[in-house]
């Protein structure tokens, strides 16, 4: 047996207690209605084996998984019934593996309606869609014998710029409340996170927060309410003094203008650190000293300017500055993409 690996360099610290927080301060804001959770992606990167958990123990009862591999592993940490595939079945064989684990698939289109009919059917989830144009029945999909036949949980949609004040949400609206009206469901469902602040009409019976769950700050009106949940840090690996005129990282792209210490830490864009943090991101000492990023992030490594905490050595942690909003408009990256980047090689 070989022996177990040491911790790597590198971590995500995950605040369990703030995402519990976002959860039960979206489902306030749910009103009537009850909050789910968007858990596809691993959990937006943060780790569904650690989240879910968190979601479920602070009441969730409702998850979203794209892919049947996610429910796979969502499954067992969730009641039976309560995790639902976004993406629905291509295939009998994704029938059979959704009656097998006891998850509802999403039914996206006639022909997906038609194949978890033929596979014997069940609860499910339907998405009409009202206007993304992305996966959904069109509402004249909806008059169809073969989704009147369907025994469907919560009926679906989804906004395609809920964090705006588009007219397109008011439309998408209309056209919930009229596919609503047209076919039998037990509840109903339209918000994500940002559609959770337009108001009372836009609830229904469960909204699907994902991205404020995990400390996103798609819109104004959310940001009292949410609170950072992730957090990397990174291991200085090793300490080293430049000299006026030396040049750092790749391609030389930072000159040090006079003598300092600089520090290499262990984080890099293959972790999700990515090179559009050259020169713009600023890691922390724990006694909270900016330590700006020098040059290049490479592979996995990046350089930062010790100068701030001449006390940090070898083995010592910093953390990045990781606000989504603020990480966001630093960085140009979305705040989804700043948590779904983040790699396998953390320690969550
Ligand atoms: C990802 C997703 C959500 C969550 O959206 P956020 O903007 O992250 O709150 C909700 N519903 C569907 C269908 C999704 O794909």
């Amino acid at each position: 047996m070989p022996p177990e690996p040491p911790p790597p360099a590198l971590r995500l610290i995950i605040d369990r207690e703030a995402l519990a927080a976002n959860w039960r301060a979206l489902n306030a804001l749910s009103g009537r209605a009850s909050a789910g959770a968007a858990v596809k992606a691993d959990a937006y990167g943060l780790g569904a084996a650690i989240a879910v958990p968190v979601l479920r123990d602070a009441g969730c009862r409702d998850f979203f998984v794209a892919h049947w591999g996610e429910a796979a592993s969502v499954a067992p940490l969730a009641a039976p019934g309560t995790v639902a595939v976004l993406h629905g079945p291509l295939s009998p064989a994704d029938c059979a593996f959704a009656r097998a684990l006891g998850v509802r698939p999403v039914i996206n289109s006639l022909h997906q309606a038609r194949l978890w009919r033929d596979a014997g059917g069940g609860p499910c989830h339907a998405m009409v869609d009202t206007g993304i144009n992305r996966l959904g029945l069109s509402l004249a999909d909806l008059a169809d014998p073969l989704v009147a036949g369907l025994e469907i949980d919560a009926l679906l949609s989804h906004l395609a710029s809920a964090e705006e004040d588009s007219p397109l949400n008011a439309v998408q609206l209309a056209r919930w409340q009229e596919a609503r009206r047209m076919v039998p469901h037990a509840r109903a469902s339209l918000a994500n996170s940002a559609g959770i602040a337009l108001g009372a009409d836009y609830h229904g019976d469960l909204t699907r927060p994902g991205i404020a769950l995990y400390g996103g700050v798609p819109c104004g009106a959310l940001a009292p309410h949410i609170r950072q949940v992730v957090r990397p840090e990174a291991a200085i690996i090793q300490v080293r003094q430049l000299a006026a005129g030396d040049g750092a990282g790749y391609n030389a792209t930072f000159i040090a203008p006079a003598a300092m210490r600089v520090g290499l830490i262990s984080i890099g864009y293959a972790d999700g650190y990515l090179r559009c943090w050259s020169g713009k991101g600023t890691m922390r000492s724990a006694d909270g000293a900016a330590l700006p990023v020098l040059g290049r992030v490479s592979m996995d490594m990046t350089i930062i300017d010790l100068t701030a905490a001449p006390h940090l050595r070898e083995g010592d942690w910093v953390s990045a500055d990781y606000a989504l909003p603020e990480a966001s408009a630093i960085s140009g990256l979305s705040q989804y993409e700043l948590l779904t980047l983040l790699g396998r090689r953390f320690q969550r």
